[in-house]
């Protein structure tokens, strides 16, 4: 056991090294340069950096998180991206790698790298690449075509032509999970669309959805969608109630704090079972189900109204839901 902490040790620094790589890539694929020709250089003065400069998280200790050459603030977004790199693969390690080192682990640690890398471009400039989706997908149909997770090895059998042939169910599942996720992404943002006049999803995130899908599998695929919207909405309020008040909509402000009390106090009383009568149960249920009509009329009349609000982007969202099925749910 020592020497299994050991290697997880062993990897949480591969995985900070790592990140250090990916912050490159966030930034160069946004950029459009090279992700491997220019030698490291500060995005600030443009001095090319040493080998010191360049220790993940150490280096920005080191220098107060400062350029050394022009002084200039370096982002706290590095060693950020570089710790949660090195955490996320001493987590896969950790929870896949107790049977040894093997292809299904490497596979989830490339994921885990695109993941990352997309989540923080949609982050820092609110754009998603459709490369990076491309090759999760890709990287999803591998993965799934030679069964590398192992957790069902059935094979499902077609006759074609005479011919016998047999594909395992995990990539029937990831070729659904690749259409369904992009579908039911699209189908969301036509129906917002529809109702709100207004684009609410960028087209990046039936990218990332189908993508996912084909890494995951049809099943965890609808997981990370419910998921997905449970987590955006948790992330989304108290952005959400901030701008508002900053934008002084009061109307709207007043009635989602009043729809947020009535729909706690109506779940404490669920819980609690203080509905004696079914009547009075069923008054407060219409209360609570009336008072959040009323917030999605005043929310889409503020959207048609072209307030951006509402735009919090929901790629981190899916990426987050992602995560959660891969450490919890695998
Ligand atoms: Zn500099």
């Amino acid at each position: 056991m020592p020497d299994f902490i050991f290697w997880t040790v062993y990897v949480f620094v591969i995985g900070l090294c790592i990140g250090s790589f990916l912050n490159v890539v966030v930034l160069r694929g946004l950029t459009g340069e090279s992700i491997v020709l220019p030698p490291s250089h500060c995005t600030k003065c443009n001095h090319k950096l040493a080998w010191y400069d360049n220790i993940p998280v150490i280096s920005y200790l080191f220098l107060l998180g400062k350029c050394r050459y022009c002084h200039e603030k370096i982002s706290i977004q590095y060693p950020l991206v570089e710790l949660f790199t090195g955490f996320t693969f001493a987590g896969i390690f950790y929870k896949f790698a107790k049977m040894g080192f093997s292809l299904n682990v490497l596979f989830l640690m490339i994921a885990a790298a695109l993941f990352i890398v997309i989540a923080v471009t949609d982050i820092k400039e609110r754009v998603i690449l459709t490369v990076h989706t491309y090759i999760l997908a890709v990287l999803g149909l591998i993965y799934n075509f030679f069964n590398f997770a192992n957790a069902n090895n059935t094979k499902i059998h077609f006759f074609v032509l005479g011919f016998d042939i047999s594909i395992y169910q995990a990539f029937v599942y990831s070729i659904l999970g690749l259409i369904a996720g992009f579908a039911v992404m699209n189908g969301v943002a036509l129906l917002c669309k529809a109702i709100t006049k207004k684009d609410c999803f960028g087209d990046g995130d039936a990218y990332i959805l189908g993508a996912l899908g084909a890494f995951f599998g049809i099943v965890n695929v609808i997981v990370i969608s419910i998921l997905s919207v449970v987590i955006w909405g948790v992330l989304c309020v108290p952005a959400f109630i901030y701008k508002l008040f900053k934008a002084k909509e009061f109307k709207l402000l007043s009635s989602i704090i009043l729809f947020s009390i009535a729909a706690v106090l109506f779940a404490l009383g669920e819980y609690f079972n203080v509905f004696d009568s079914n009547l009075f149960h069923w008054f407060a249920y219409l209360l609570v189900a009336c008072i959040g009509l009323y917030c999605c009329k005043l929310l889409i009349s503020s959207i048609k109204n072209g307030s951006n609000l509402t735009v919090i982007p929901f790629g981190p969202a899916l990426i987050f839901a992602a995560f959660f099925v891969m450490f919890v749910l695998f």
